[in-house]
């Protein structure tokens, strides 16, 4: 699948209103394992991603990308804030290449990497991209797939962020991170351009 900037805003406008809409879960996540804001932090960049691209509608896909890298850095904070805005912003570097959606989405995981170093079984979000993006590349991206990847890090051990401070106490917990990165993913799913 090829990514036009239609398609980014309305992935964008639909992953908003799945944040906004499961806001208090999210934090609730958060709560056990962090310190309760993750829900919040990410309704509140997404609010202003949705408002920034309808007050200054981006011409294509690459100067969308730039623009949510952007608002999500300067307004979710907190850790996921610049690991969000990082995914975007190589998203939007990668999209001067390619608009391939599997290739964009790898650049982003790459990023995150880079930005958090996290690896896959860290319990970060790294975990639900690092299993979502091959199947994206493969055409494979299902909302079974998505539920199974954010429920894998329920037994992992915390090795990066917040929740690595309880070590084995932060087993049997869904990593709040990867909860939101899956209502990207199935809002990815969702849209259609
Ligand atoms: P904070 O922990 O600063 O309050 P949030 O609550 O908004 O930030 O985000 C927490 C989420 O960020 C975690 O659930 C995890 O998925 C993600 N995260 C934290 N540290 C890292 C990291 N080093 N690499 C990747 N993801 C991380
Ligand atoms: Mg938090
Ligand atoms: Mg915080």
């Amino acid at each position: 699948m090829e990514l036009t900037v239609n398609q980014t805003i309305e992935w964008m406008t639909k992953f908003a209103a799945k944040i906004a809409a499961n806001k208090q879960l999210l934090s609730d996540l958060d709560t056990p394992i962090g310190d309760g804001d993750h829900g919040f932090n990410m309704d509140r960049g997404m609010q202003a991603v949705v408002k920034k691209l309808s007050t200054t509608p981006p011409a294509s896909e690459s100067e969308a990308l730039k623009e949510i890298a952007m608002t999500l850095i300067s307004t979710v904070g907190g850790a996921s804030g610049p690991l969000y805005g990082t995914a975007f912003l190589e998203m939007a570097k990668k999209s001067a290449t390619t608009t391939d959606l599997g290739e964009l989405l790898e650049a982003a995981l790459n990023g995150i990497e880079k930005r958090g170093g996290a690896q896959p079984g860290d319990k970060t979000m790294v975990d639900v991209w690092a299993q979502l993006v091959p199947k994206v590349k493969e055409g494979q991206l299902t909302e079974s797939r998505i539920t199974a990847a954010v429920k894998s890090t329920a037994p992992m051990i915390a090795k990066k962020g917040r929740a690595s401070y309880l070590g084995e106490r932060s087993k049997g917990h869904v990593d709040p991170g990867s909860q939101s990165s899956g209502y990207l993913f199935t809002a990815l799913l969702e849209t259609e351009g």
